[in-house]
């Protein structure tokens, strides 16, 4: 059996990013930019008005006061996307509109709200500087300029940057194609009638939708039942199919954990099985095909908190990676625990707890139903309390390492604040 860094570090090893792929810009959001853009034009692109009002020639206005306004005639009006060869005249001023592009002569735009317009006189009441509410082309950036680096992930505003420069269709790195499969011969899809001894399938939605969290679509095989035709079937069927085959139950030691014998017989390696964690000892780990192309296969155990757990601190990291994301380093922060907690030295623990902030300082409450095939005990959580592995005792009070379930948040110290993370998201 092995720990849980030594699992990962072999995970991590075994997970190469995708070969990038052109996609829409519109499609791209998340996703890891594997190209240096540089923008093709000049950003804007033209002189233009920053505000509605009047292009003037600023020396024709420096006298205007709100008493003694000056007075111009309107050449032309232009709207944004018109533009017109006139230059502007002596005595006269174009009205125009934000975004509009600005005549020949123009030097600075007068605020709509300092003018007053009659017919076709505009009264100026107050004086502009040159270049006053004027975009000038290139200001932000010239043709050419680096925009986005590879590597970076695509935001709202930075699929709207690569948009303003034109730019339809971008190189990443795509997310896997994850399958799942899961197993055992007592599972029924919820809205069915059970027959005695049956049990909901709940591993299925719970996966697919942290599968879904990180942007990831998945396809959900139709549950097998444990023989190994079944198995066989769908299992090959995954392998085809996706990157990544994650399967569910049927991994550990009993007569009808068939899963991993299926999987090897269809000609996966085994790279580790068994991890000295809790919950989720048995999970499988494998590989297919040649490095740095190989399928990764992730067996997870079927209790449900195992098998969210275990998709959540092994599974996810390894999504990342492929996707071409950063893969942090298990980020833990410290709080004191509430109440004391034992356990047997040999695994490292993740007690499913509700961190909660005040005065300054966080603390941690294991929640009630901790038994790996406890999804309420998991529901209430939003962060694992870290049991290491070698210790049997946890004390009330005293500091333990805790990592979130879902988004980070801030604990205020000076202003009395308290604060938890919403329960949302648990699997975030
Ligand atoms: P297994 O890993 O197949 O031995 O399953 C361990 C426990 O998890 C058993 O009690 C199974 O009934 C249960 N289980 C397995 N798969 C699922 C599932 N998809 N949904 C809910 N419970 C499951
Ligand atoms: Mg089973």
């Amino acid at each position: 059996m092995i720990e849980y860094q030594q699992a990962l570090d072999i995970i991590l090893n075994a997970a190469q990013p995708l070969p990038a792929k052109r996609v829409e810009t519109k499609n791209a959001l998340g996703l890891s930019l594997s190209e240096s853009i540089h923008s093709p034009n000049p950003m804007p692109l033209f002189d233009n008005a920053a505000m509605d009002g009047y292009g003037v020639r600023a020396l024709d206005v420096t006298q205007a006061t709100e008493e003694t306004p000056v007075s111009l005639t309107v050449q032309e009006t232009i709207q944004a996307g018109q533009t017109t060869n006139a230059s502007l005249k002596p005595g006269h001023a174009f009205q125009v509109f934000t975004g509009a592009a600005l005549p020949k002569g123009v030097d600075a735009v007068v605020m709509q709200e300092f003018t007053r317009q009659e017919n076709d006189t505009v009264f100026i009441q107050h004086p502009v500087q040159k270049g006053d509410h004027i975009r000038y082309k290139g200001e932000e950036f010239e043709a050419g300029h680096p925009l986005l680096k590879p590597g970076v992930v695509l935001t709202p505003a930075r699929l709207g940057l690569l948009a303003s420069v034109g730019l339809a269709q971008v190189k990443v790195t795509p997310r896997p194609c994850v399958a799942i499969v899961t197993t055992g011969n007592e599972l029924v899809e919820p809205g069915h009638a059970l027959k005695p001894g049956q049990i909901y399938d709940s591993n299925g939605i719970a996966l697919e939708a942290a599968l879904t969290q990180l942007g990831i679509t998945t396809t959900l095989y139709p549950r097998a039942l444990d023989t190994p035709e079944a198995l066989q079937h769908s299992l090959a069927q995954g392998l085809a199919q996706a990157d990544v085959l994650i399967t569910v139950g049927g991994v550990s030691v009993g007569k009808y954990d068939l899963v991993k014998t299926t999987l090897e017989a269809l000609g996966v390696t085994q790279q580790f099985w068994k991890i000295a964690i809790k919950p989720g000892k048995p999970v499988f780990f494998g590989t297919y095909g040649e490095a740095p192309a190989s399928k990764l296969i992730f067996g997870l155990p079927g209790n449900p908190v195992s098998a969210l757990l275990t998709f959540h601190q092994l599974v996810k990291p390894a999504l990342e990676k492929m996707a071409g994301q950063p893969v942090l380093p298990l980020h833990t922060n410290t709080a004191r625990l509430t109440a004391p907690l034992k356990k047997r030295p040999g695994r490292l623990e993740f007690v499913r707890g509700m961190a909660t902030c005040h005065q300054g300082q966080w603390h941690v409450t294991p929640t009630t139903g901790q038994g790996s095939h406890m999804l309420s005990g998991l529901a209430d959580a939003n962060c694992l309390i870290l049991f290491p592995l070698e210790a049997s005792l946890l004390e009330a009070e005293q500091p333990v390492a805790f990592t979130w379930l879902e988004p980070n948040s801030a604990c205020h110290t000076s202003t009395g604040h308290e604060h938890a993370p919403p329960l949302v998201g648990a699997m975030g």
